[in-house]
């Protein structure tokens, strides 16, 4: 079983490269979001057992946020309404050059108003998503999930870097611990390039398997991914798609990878999959709105023969 949990959000996706939010133009949304909602309803999408934890509220954002979720098979008991807090938002615009821009709505709002970390299940896998370090309350959550999860079972760690989310300087030690913590490390390289600068995705896989680490992945975006789980360092070409808007892809390759392995798929056949489901993601506007199924991703993973 896996369980991942914090902030719970609807985003707002801007029609109009390089606005930077800071002119009036068209919106996409409410589309579901939030880096542990897109995580789990992907991994619950191909067919893992997935537990959420976090706050909505109780307003039309967080129906659709439970609508979305509960079909898609994620188990959503622990997702709490609260009623004095509206549920958390956020926009984002893309410059051309594909980097972006995002307004987060997130602390004071229900996003962060999760009471109580839920018991870890001997055994579970339990993923943290780092934007969800950036606020405090969220953060305390997610140490003491991490404490509980590293005697029971086991810890993953997607860094998942948002300036816009890490502002506070002593955020550092704490992204540390959970380095030490985690059984899994998936970071992007745009994260590798933030917290270990100068190192490559070979030496820094390398190097945690070194430390004990049980399966390494990087994210390259359009370049697809490099990883192991010990064994020999398998580099995966990206699949070519057009790309309409990234936000999501890290979570979405996240979700397959953990989802397959978890249900005791082989750690190249996983990897594969998240690469093309990554890749998949990316093609459609919306941060979960193309989130695909295992009968998705098969017919792109027969021509490499897996
Ligand atoms: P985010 O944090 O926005 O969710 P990320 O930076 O963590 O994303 P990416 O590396 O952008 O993650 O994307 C994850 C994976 O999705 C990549 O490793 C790759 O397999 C696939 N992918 C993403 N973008 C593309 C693309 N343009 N073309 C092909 N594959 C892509
Ligand atoms: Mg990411």
């Amino acid at each position: 079983m896996i369980i991942t949990g914090g902030e719970l959000l609807v985003e707002f996706v801007s029609h109009a490269p390089g606005c930077g939010l800071a002119r009036t133009v068209a919106f996409s949304g409410p589309y579901p979001s939030g880096a542990p909602a897109i995580f789990a309803d992907q991994a619950a999408r191909v067919g893992a057992e997935v537990q959420l934890f976090g706050c909505v509220g109780r307003d039309p954002f967080g129906d659709l946020l439970i609508d979305r979720l509960r079909p898609d098979g994620v188990d959503v008991r622990q997702v709490a309404r609260s009623t004095g807090k509206t549920t958390g938002t956020a926009f984002v615009s893309y410059h051309p050059d594909g980097s972006r821009v995002f307004v987060f709505h997130l602390d004071g709002t229900a996003a962060d108003q999760i009471e109580a970390v839920p018991v870890i299940m001997p055994g579970a896998l339990f993923h943290v998503s780092g934007a969800s370090l950036g606020n405090p309350h969220l953060r305390a959550v997610i140490l003491e999930a991490v404490d509980q999860a590293r005697s029971v079972g086991r810890v993953s760690y997607d860094p998942n870097i948002r300036p816009e989310l890490m502002q506070d300087p002593l955020i550092r030690p704490y992204i540390d611990q959970i380095v030490a913590a985690s059984d899994i490390l998936l970071p992007s390289q745009e994260d590798l390039e933030a917290l270990y600068p100068g190192t490559t995705p070979e030496a820094f896989i390398r190097d945690m398997l070194g430390a004990g680490k049980k399966v390494v992945v990087v994210k390259r975006g359009a370049m697809g991914a490099i990883g192991s789980n010990g064994g020999p360092l398998i580099t995966v070409p990206p699949l070519l798609v057009d790309e309409v808007d990234p936000t999501g892809a890290g979570d979405c390759f996240c979700g397959t990878l953990l989802g397959l392995l978890d249900q005791g798929r082989d750690f190249e056949y996983a990897l594969r999959a998240a690469n093309v489901a990554g890749a998949l993601h990316v093609t459609r506007r919306g941060p979960m709105e193309w989130n695909p199924t295992l009968n998705d991703i098969r017919p792109y993973l027969e021509p490499a023969g897996v």
